[in-house]
């Protein structure tokens, strides 16, 4: 078989470089993906009891970039949907991230924000220079805030303290000093109308894109012919695992079905300090669809089979540069993604990569 390109992986990252390369009538493109589906992470289905869930965890699609978002909005059309998330916190339900509501809820205080800025100051413990994400929250918040939100969902997340992972860890949390509870600012946000899954087979419905589901590419990958190859896949694996194994986390996901309306009083809850697990997510109260049942999902994180999130280390990161040296020196090969190039993104980011990659090519 003779293709222009061999695209590895059905995830945004793979399904962006598809329908950008396929605006060219003349290009032949292949996309091959492992699992039975297309959609990567961002992969939603309907379960028994028609409710619309994200199978591997809540996804929230948010940007500021409006390119992005015109991109996509080519194939959706959005379901207006701010995130909103609450913390199991000295048993009470209080808004996350950490806000002016946060603090006045958890203290039973009605600070302003003037007085939060000063209640804030006199908590802070300064560290220089900051290199975990334990020194972020300290530095950020003070210890109390630092030990109740924040030491033991990480270490549940990770199955390492903050101490050990990179500050960009809990970076990725905002803090406020006003009443805004939104998780997100960003200018655009929102969750596809008909789902995720609808929006990424609309963005290969083209004839010259082909997709082989369920198969490993080295399956195939000797009976192919192809001019480049855009690789998604985890880089260690392309190589062999060859200087060793990555380290991925990855979770385990339980759902539940329940016969009520409403579980939880929002879409999702951490639950830091209690349990086994880091949330509970109610996929109606992202999505708005009506029912009288509803699903919720658990999520556990665990060292599995299942590579989600790149280990926010410096020990890995130096891993990863081995195989990036090598990566950079492909000529027919373009490593793309959250595994490819082992980063923690989100999807705007893959999306905005993908495209910044086809605008090189296509000037090459
Ligand atoms: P992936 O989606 O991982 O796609 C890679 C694909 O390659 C997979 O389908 C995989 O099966 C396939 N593949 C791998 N190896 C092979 C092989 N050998 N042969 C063939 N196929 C292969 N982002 C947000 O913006 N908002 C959120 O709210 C959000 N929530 C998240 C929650 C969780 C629990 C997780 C894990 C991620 C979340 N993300 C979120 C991040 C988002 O999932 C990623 O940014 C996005 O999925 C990355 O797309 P990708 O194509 O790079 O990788
Ligand atoms: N985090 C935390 N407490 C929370 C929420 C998040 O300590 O209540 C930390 C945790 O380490 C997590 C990181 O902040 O990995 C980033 O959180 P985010 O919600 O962005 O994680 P995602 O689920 O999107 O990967």
């Amino acid at each position: 078989m003779k293709v222009n390109y061999l695209i590895v992986g059905a995830g945004l990252t793979g399904l962006t470089f598809a329908n950008l390369l396929a605006q060219n009538e003349n290009n032949k493109i292949l996309i091959i993906e492992k699992r039975h589906h297309i959609g990567g992470n961002a992969y939603d289905s309907y379960n028994a009891n028609h409710i619309l869930i994200h199978n591997y965890g809540p996804h929230i699609f948010h940007t500021n970039n409006q390119k992005i978002w015109d991109y996509l909005s080519q194939f959706t059309e959005w379901y207006d949907y701010q995130h909103r998330v609450l913390s199991f916190v000295d048993g009470q339900f209080i808004p996350m991230p950490i806000t002016l509501e946060t603090i006045n809820q958890l203290y039973n205080t009605n600070l302003s924000q003037f007085e939060m800025v000063d209640f804030i100051e006199s908590q802070k413990e300064r560290v220089a220079p900051i290199k975990s994400s334990e020194d972020v929250a300290l530095n950020n918040a003070g210890r109390d805030i630092y030990e109740k939100f924040f030491m033991n969902y990480t270490t549940k997340q990770w199955g390492v303290p903050p101490s050990e992972l990179d500050p960009a860890v809990i970076s990725r949390i905002p803090f406020r000093y006003n009443r805004d509870t939104r998780y997100f600012t960003d200018r655009y946000q929102g969750i596809p109308k008909a789902g995720y899954s609808k929006m990424c087979e609309q963005m290969i419905d083209r004839p010259n894109i082909k997709v082989m589901l369920n198969t490993d590419y080295k399956e195939v990958n000797d009976a192919i012919v192809y001019d480049k190859m855009i690789y998604t896949g985890p880089i260690d694996y392309y190589y062999d695992n060859q200087f060793g194994k990555l380290k991925y986390r990855s979770v385990r996901f339980e759902m539940e079905d329940h016969d009520c309306e409403s579980f939880q009083n929002a879409a999702v809850v951490n639950y830091p300090n209690d349990y086994d697990y880091t949330r509970i997510t109610e996929y109606k109260k992202i999505t708005g669809q009506q029912s009288r049942k509803t699903t919720i999902m658990k999520e556990f994180p665990c060292d599995g089979d299942d590579p989600f999130y790149p280990f926010p280390t410096k020990e890995w990161q130096e891993l990863y540069l081995l195989y990036k040296e090598k990566a950079d020196a492909e000529k027919n090969v373009i490593f793309a993604g959250r595994l490819a190039e082992y980063r923690y993104y989100n999807m705007d980011v893959v999306v905005d990569q993908a495209m910044r990659f086809f605008e090189k090519l296509s000037v090459d």
